[in-house]
């Protein structure tokens, strides 16, 4: 199973996508989490990264389509995976046609989850993460049972500096101009599905669920 999660930040990508590892026991490649890490670990990559992310622009598809590349040629990768804020450009969509071409694997399903601007601002700037296992909860919509503690872990809960509301508007503008068209892209080609995002999460997460089904049989 080789999904592909797309959709504006704060539409639900990540959420969906840990209700699929539990299902399916594939990875989670989210490339917004890779390069967290590589910001908390100081790496070079971090650093530069960083500039990008707190301003709510893209990485650099020459960063950024590599360390997709060499994610996916690991072993794990081999029996599926949930690919989740890539591709965010044509050239990285075109970039992975030819990496999974490579690995002789098709995609099976491209859902993009849409949820309206306003919303997406709700859900942005009431996200909250756990430092500790990286679980997503929002103060309104999915909250911790103790406040600031994680369900899972018992870590930390923060705020991601760019969900704050200067860098919102910034991320929603960048999404409009380089990330929309690809899904012209995936239309085409026949892959791709529609969620309406505006759902519950487990609403959202039974929709996904039949269209997997579907395109499995
Ligand atoms: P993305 O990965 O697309 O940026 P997230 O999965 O992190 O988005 O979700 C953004 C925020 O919205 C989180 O706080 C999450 O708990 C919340 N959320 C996700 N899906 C829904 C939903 N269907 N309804 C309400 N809140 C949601
Ligand atoms: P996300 O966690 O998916 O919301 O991503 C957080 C930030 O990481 C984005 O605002 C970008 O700065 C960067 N990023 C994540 N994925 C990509 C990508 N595919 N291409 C370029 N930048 C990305």
């Amino acid at each position: 199973m080789y999904i592909l999660l797309m959709g504006p930040p704060g539409a639900g990508k990540g959420t969906q996508a840990a209700l699929l590892v539990e299902k399916f026991r594939i990875p989670h490649i989210s490339t917004g989490d890779i390069f967290r890490a590589a910001v908390r670990e100081g790496t070079p990559l971090g650093l530069e990264a960083k500039r990008y992310m707190d301003s709510g622009s893209l990485v650099p598809d020459s960063v950024t389509i590599g360390i997709v590349k060499d994610r996916l040629t690991k072993l794990d990768c081999k029996n599926g995976f949930i690919l989740d804020g890539f591709p965010r450009t044509l050239d990285q969509a075109a970039a992975l046609d030819s990496t999974l071409a490579d690995m002789g694997i098709e995609i099976t399903r491209v859902f993009n989850i849409s949820v309206p601007d306003a919303e997406l601002v709700r859900r942005l700037t009431g996200r909250r993460i756990c430092k500790g296992c990286g679980a997503t909860y929002h103060v309104l919509f999915n909250p911790p049972k103790a406040a600031d503690r994680c369900d899972k872990c018992g870590g930390e809960i923060f705020q991601r500096v760019d969900d704050q509301e200067e860098t919102v508007a910034r991320r929603l503008a960048v999404y409009r101009a380089r990330t929309q068209p690809v899904i012209g892209y995936y239309q085409e080609k026949g892959l791709y599905t529609e969620i309406d995002g505006r759902q519950a999460i487990d609403e959202v997460s039974i929709v996904i669920d039949g269209v997997l089904r579907g395109a499995m049989s």
